[in-house]
C-alpha cells in the first residue's frame, strides 16, 4: 500500500460513519453540527431509501453542504468487483470491495415468494468450524452495520429489484459481531427505510449461548437458525470448536429462551457429511432436540471445500435422514441447492480471489 493510500484510509478511520447512525443518531448528529433535525432526515432517506452511492447524488442539499460532509463523513459504498451467475437458476454471487481493500462476499436468489439476499457479518471467521472456507484464514475484521446493509443496498441497485428477505448465513459469525449486527437490523428494518420485514430475517449463528439470550431479550420478531450438526458433545467438538465452550444441553435451554422471549421458533441446520453426522441414530438423537422446541430443520449436504476432508452424504441416504425426521413429526427441508453451476461454498469465492487461483474446488452455492 503507498504512503498516500495509507494517510486517506486514516483520515477515514478518524471519520463517522454516516451509513451506520440510526434516523435518530443522524438527527441528534445534525443538531450538534447547527442544522436542523429535517436534514438528517433528509440524509437517511437519501442514504437507506433511495439508496445513493455518494454525497453527490443528494441533489436536495447544497453544494457547499455536500462538501462539508464529505470532509466530516465516512460513506459506505461497497464496489462490485465480481459477480457470477448462474444459468440454471438465476442466482447471483457478488464479490465487494470495502474501502480498505478487504473482500467480501453475498448471495442474491430468486424464489417464487420474493428476492433473497445472503450477506456476509465479518471479513473472515474465528470460529473454526471444519467443513467451512470462510474460516480457513481466520478473522480480519467485523463488518460495519453500513457494510452489512450496503451489501443488500448495491445488490438492490444492481438488480433493480426489491429483496424481500435477508439472512445473515455469509462468511462470519453474526453473534460475534453483535453490537454492529443490531444496529444493521434496526436500520434494515426502520419504516423510514427499506422497511424490510422482521419476519423476513434470518440469523444463524454457530451457538454463541450468552449472546443468544442477549438477542432474545430483545425481543425482535427475526428467525434464529442455530448450526448444530451434531447431536452429541462429543460429536460436535470434532466439527465446532465452539462445542468446546457450550454443551448442546445448553444451547437447548438458550433455544427455549429465545422461544420463550419471543415467540419465535428456532431453525436447526444441519449440514450432513458422509461417515460423520448421517446415520439414523443421528438422525434419531436430532428428533429428541428438535421435538421439545418444535424446531424447523435444515439439512444440507456438506459442500466440499478442498482444504477440508469431509464428503457429502449420498442423495438417497439424505433422504432416509429426512424420512426419519417427518415420520417423527419434524419438518425437515432439504436445503434446494441454488447455484449449483457456480463458484464455490460459503467463503470460497472470497478465497478464489484473494489467491488468484482458478479454483479452489466446490461447485454449489452455500
Ligand atoms: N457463522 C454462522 C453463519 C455462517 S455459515 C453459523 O455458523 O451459523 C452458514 C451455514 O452454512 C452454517 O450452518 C454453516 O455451518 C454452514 N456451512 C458452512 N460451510 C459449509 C459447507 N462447506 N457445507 C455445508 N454447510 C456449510
Amino acid at each position: 500500500m503507498t504512503e498516500e493510500r495509507n494517510r486517506t484510509e486514516c483520515r477515514e478511520r478518524e471519520k463517522t460513519d454516516i451509513k451506520s447512525l440510526t434516523l435518530q443518531e443522524l438527527r441528534e448528529e445534525m443538531l450538534v453540527k447547527g442544522e436542523k433535525p429535517f436534514r438528517g432526515e433528509q440524509m437517511y432517506e437519501w442514504m437507506h431509501v433511495k439508496l445513493v452511492r455518494q454525497f453527490d447524488e443528494m441533489t436536495n442539499l447544497s453544494k457547499t453542504f455536500r462538501e462539508e460532509c464529505k470532509d466530516r463523513y465516512h460513506y459506505t459504498s461497497l464496489r462490485m468487483v465480481r459477480v457470477q451467475e448462474s444459468q440454471l437458476d438465476g442466482t447471483r454471487k457478488y464479490l465487494f470491495e470495502l474501502s480498505d481493500g478487504n473482500v467480501v462476499e453475498s448471495v442474491w436468489m430468486k424464489y417464487k415468494h420474493g428476492n433473497s439476499v445472503c450477506i456476509s457479518s465479518q471479513v473472515g471467521c474465528r470460529m473454526g468450524c471444519r467443513f467451512c472456507a470462510s474460516t480457513l484464514d481466520g478473522l480480519e475484521r467485523n463488518l460495519t452495520p453500513a457494510e452489512m446493509l450496503d451489501q443488500v443496498y448495491a445488490i438492490t441497485r444492481l438488480t433493480g429489484e426489491r429483496v424481500s428477505n435477508v439472512v445473515v448465513m455469509g462468511t462470519g459469525e453474526p453473534l460475534d459481531n453483535y453490537d454492529n449486527l443490531l444496529v444493521f437490523l434496526k436500520i434494515l428494518t426502520d419504516e423510514h427505510g427499506l422497511h424490510i420485514s422482521q419476519r423476513n430475517i434470518t440469523v444463524s449463528t454457530c451457538g454463541l449461548v450468552p449472546q443468544m439470550r442477549k438477542l432474545a431479550e430483545e425481543k425482535l420478531q427475526i428467525t434464529l437458525a442455530l448450526s448444530l450438526h451434531a447431536v452429541t458433545d462429543e460429536k460436535r467438538r470434532r466439527i465446532m470448536p465452539i462445542a468446546n465452550r457450550y454443551k448442546i444441553a445448553e444451547l437447548m435451554d438458550a433455544c427455549a429462551y429465545y422461544f420463550e422471549q419471543t415467540g419465535r421458533r428456532i431453525t436447526f441446520e444441519y449440514s450432513l457429511a458422509a461417515g460423520v453426522n448421517d446415520t439414523g441414530e443421528d438422525a434419531l438423537g436430532l428428533v429428541r432436540l428438535a421435538k421439545p422446541l418444535r424446531c424447523h430443520v435444515n439439512l444440507i449436504p456438506v459442500n466440499p471445500v478442498k482444504e477440508c476432508d469431509f464428503v457429502r452424504t449420498r442423495q438417497d441416504q439424505v433422504r432416509a435422514f429426512q424420512n426419519i425426521l417427518e415420520k417423527n413429526e419434524i419438518n425437515g427441508t432439504i436445503r434446494r441447492e441454488m447455484g449449483r453451476d457456480i463458484d464455490g461454498a460459503c467463503g470460497q469465492l472470497r478465497r478464489r480471489h484473494l489467491s488468484g487461483l482458478q479454483d479452489i474446488g466446490g461447485n454449489e452455492a452455500c
